[in-house]
């Protein structure tokens, strides 16, 4: 086995604090790398608070999980010590059921194997996540990192990333079409970016008017507050697609009246709490409430790829591992820019 170090919540009230636990040792088709940065999702503030559903603890939060192999199985063929490695919300699934079969194990029939606060195939050894110092993953759920990037901004793409990636690939986001991302936090401010690399018109939906500069750098084309009564009048009837990333309980009907005809309402955020839909918000205008969750392993090195060639980044703030606590209370208030990175040295 191998010893690990890492950050855990004892129970949903704790803060994190040191931990340490045991990884399995390398298998045939494993890979173990060392962790050089951890991003920090508010999936992360979800889970370590059982927001979702009750948790499995201790927990080791973090699923945007970059750094180094140190060691491979016998039978690995894609990895070898010294490469640039990743990870992200999956490191297993049944690979058999349609979906596995499909390049969708995100939407696993027989459940997947998240990174944490999940257990492995076997459906009972949990899975422990990246706020620690290495990680031991099937070759086939680890992801090919460039070196041309900057490794830390690297990070969160890959869950922030592949999040807003795939919903505005399967919705073919782009030329001519009217985008709005709604909330612009972490997986925000990824759907800005590759809205706007898409070639779509990007318009921002936020509560902090403070943030308009910001996204208008990212490459933003509007910026609607929507705080405003007036802003959102203005703002009736405008875009094909909302890329939903808020965190906490919103009113979607207050949106749903933002979009077009035949406009889709895409969720990714997910608050815990169901929330209303008004029948007339969709009716009139024949809309749609979709969502997206994740992707899959060959659309998420897709998008890897895709964000080397075209240099595209998370906008980082780095933090060390003993700041994680005050970490989660700024990203509770929507004060982060634009993703908290855990530069994983400082365990
Ligand atoms: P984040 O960085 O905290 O960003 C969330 C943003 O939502 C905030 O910056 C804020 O933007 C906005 N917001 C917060 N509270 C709001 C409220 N009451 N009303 C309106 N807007 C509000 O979080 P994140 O890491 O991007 O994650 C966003 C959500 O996506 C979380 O629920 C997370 O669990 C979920 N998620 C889903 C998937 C998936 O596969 N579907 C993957 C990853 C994360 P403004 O300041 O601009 O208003
Ligand atoms: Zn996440
Ligand atoms: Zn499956």
């Amino acid at each position: 086995m191998i010893e690990t170090k890492a950050y855990a919540a004892q129970n949903e009230q704790t803060p994190l604090a040191p931990w340490t636990f045991e990884r399995r040792d390398v298998g045939p088709h494993d890979v173990q790398f060392d962790i050089l940065y951890c991003g920090v999702c508010h999936s992360d503030l979800h889970q370590i608070r059982n927001d979702w559903f009750p948790g499995i603890f201790p927990m080791v939060p973090g699923h945007e999980i970059v750094g180094r192999v140190v060691k491979v199985g016998d039978h690995v063929t894609k990895f070898k010590v010294g490469d640039l490695a990743g990870t992200g919300c999956l490191v297993d699934s049944c690979r058999v059921c349609e979906n596995c079969k499909s390049d969708l194990e995100q939407y696993c029939l027989n459940g997947g194997s998240y990174t944490y606060n999940s257990t492995e195939q076997d459906k009972v050894t949990p899975t422990y996540g990246g706020y620690s110092n290495t990680i031991v993953v099937n070759e086939d759920f680890v992801l090919h990192v460039s070196e041309k990037l900057d490794l830390a901004a690297v990070a969160p793409l890959l869950c922030a990333g592949i999040t807003t990636y795939s919903p505005l690939r399967h919705w073919k986001v782009g030329k001519g079409t009217k985008l709005a991302v709604l909330g612009l936090g972490g997986l925000g401010h990824m759907g800005v970016k590759f809205g706007v690399a898409f070639g779509a018109d990007v318009t921002v939906l936020s509560t902090s008017p403070k943030k308009e500069a910001d996204a208008k750098k990212l490459g933003a084309h509007h910026f609607v507050v929507t705080t405003d009564e007036e802003q959102v009048k203005a703002a009736a009837n405008s875009f094909d697609f909302i890329l939903d990333t808020v965190s906490a309980e919103h009113d979607f009907n207050m949106y749903l009246g933002m979009l077009r005809t035949n406009g889709t309402h895409i969720c990714v955020g997910l608050p815990s709490k169901a929330m209303e839909i008004a029948p007339f918000a969709v009716v009139g205008g024949r809309k749609s409430v979709a969502g997206s969750s994740i992707g899959g392993i060959a659309e998420t090195q897709e998008m890897l790829d895709f964000c080397a060639e075209h240099n595209i980044v998370s906008d980082i703030e780095m933090i060390d591992i003993k700041d994680i606590n005050a970490a989660y209370e700024r990203m509770e208030k929507g004060d982060v820019k634009y993703r908290f990175v855990i530069n994983m040295a400082t365990l």
